[in-house]
């Protein structure tokens, strides 16, 4: 029977682990970056063709979780000042995680090693800060699923944070009463390849010595920059408007072949909780530090979220409301802007070229002025036909 890298391809994989977590062969399945930058299987002389496999496949098999269309939809953020600053958005995935932590269960999340980012599993308080804030690169899941398994098996509470394909995958391979599964809302994950490119050419430095808090807020939640440190060293702070990999990422130039057409980031969603940026929240239910939005999308979801309630700001609101300024909160696809051209040329043209001709700098001051304009002609127009 085929695997399910040679039933599915590669432009539908999206590297989640999944098969790697079930195969019953060792080392019949590794993992390496393939020439558009991400993590996706390639078998090895020890497989078996047994199909095996295609169960922890979320593309091929598909888990019904029973999380319900009609969910209850929040914004919301963390009452702890230093919690927020240290989070991306509201600070709603580290009060999550302190409730695991408190009694030393286990909490997965995705942190930096070695220039990449990789999934881990923690049990104590003081080993939650590198697991804080979003990474926008692919997360190394390596035996991730196994390992929840072996530690729901000793009796501890888990508490499991990734991306919609990577809780699908978990899906398919644990299910527990003692597991709570987070997925967070997904623009996509870019390339390594354009981001070590990007390294460097930009910084001339060794890619393992890396790591970016890609969501600084220093300048607030909404426009925040982007650090780039050399071990703990930083070398350049940008704001997103003005990071030459970021536009890239946000323009979806190179993000994995199957995050254009997602089918993971939908309703009913993937995990228990959902959570987010709460993107054009409205005015009165906004907090200037950062807000998340957050889906409960089932009962497990609902009794972990009342344990936190003390320490959180709180505001229930028609799903459509986050939806307007989340998209990716439901089904939705992007268009693969540019993404031929970029990998045509990825190898003979610098980054900086490749940015100023496939995903230039979008001009706010610009198009402010331009609108501003256009508003004054409408107003004048409409206080002569008065
Ligand atoms: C690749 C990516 C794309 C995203 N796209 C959107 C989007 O389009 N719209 C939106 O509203 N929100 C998006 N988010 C989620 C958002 O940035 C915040 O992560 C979310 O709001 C939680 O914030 P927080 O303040 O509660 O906690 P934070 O402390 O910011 O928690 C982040 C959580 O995400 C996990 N995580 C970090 N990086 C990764 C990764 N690469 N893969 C898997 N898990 C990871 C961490 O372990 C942690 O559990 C995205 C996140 C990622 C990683
Ligand atoms: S040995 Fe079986 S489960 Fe493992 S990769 Fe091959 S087909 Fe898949
Ligand atoms: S399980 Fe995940 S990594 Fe493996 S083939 Fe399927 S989508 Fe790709
Ligand atoms: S967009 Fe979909 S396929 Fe891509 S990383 Fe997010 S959940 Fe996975």
């Amino acid at each position: 029977m085929k695997s399910a890298i040679e039933t599915i391809s590669y432009n539908r994989c999206t590297g989640c682990y999944g098969c790697l977590n079930i195969c019953p062969v060792d080392g019949a399945i590794e993992f390496k970056k393939t020439e558009e930058g991400f993590y996706k299987p390639f078998l090895t002389s020890k497989c078996i063709q047994c199909g095996i496999c295609q169960k922890g496949c979320p593309v091929i098999t598909k888990i019904n979780n029973n999380n319900l269309k009609d969910i209850k939809t929040y914004s919301c953020w963390s009452k702890d000042k230093e919690i927020l600053k240290n989070s991306s958005s509201g600070g709603i995935f580290t009060e999550l995680a302190k409730e695991f932590l408190k009694d030393e269960n286990i909490v997965f999340g995705a942190k930096w090693f070695e220039g990449e980012i990789i999934h881990c599993a923690i049990s104590k308080m003081e080993d939650l800060k590198p697991l804080q804030k979003s990474k926008y690169l692919q997360s190394k899941m390596g035996n991730s699923y196994k390992e929840a398994k072996k530690h729901l098996m000793t009796g501890k509470k888990v508490l499991f944070v990734g991306t919609p394909c990577q809780i699908a995958a978990l899906n398919t391979i644990v299910k527990h009463e003692n597991l709570t599964t987070v997925d967070i809302i997904c623009h996509g994950v870019p390339s390594y390849k354009a981001f070590n490119k990007y390294i460097r050419e930009s910084f001339n430095l060794d890619i393992k010595n890396i790591e970016v808090d890609f969501r600084n807020k220093d300048e607030g939640w909404e426009s925040y920059n982007l650090i780039f440190k050399d071990k703990d060293k930083i070398i350049t702070k940008n704001n997103l408007s003005k990071d030459q990999f970021f536009a890239g990422f946000l323009q979806d130039v190179y993000l994995n072949k199957p995050c254009y057409k997602c089918e993971f980031r939908t309703t009913p969603r993937q995990a228990d909780i959902t959570l987010g940026d709460f993107w054009q929240v409205p005015k009165g239910i906004k907090n200037f530090d950062g807000t998340s939005v957050v889906t409960v999308n089932n009962k497990k979801g609902g009794d972990l979220f009342e344990k936190i309630e003390a320490g959180i700001e709180k505001f229930e609101v028609d799903f459509e409301t986050a939806l307007k300024g989340n998209p990716c909160l439901s089904t939705y696809s992007q268009k693969e802007k540019n993404r031929v051209e970029f990998y045509e040329n990825v190898d003979n043209m610098k980054f900086e070229e490749l940015q100023r001709k496939y995903f230039p700098f979008y001009n706010p001051s610009f198009l402010r002025k331009y609108l501003g304009f256009i508003k004054r002609k409408i107003y004048s127009l409409y206080e002569r036909l008065r």
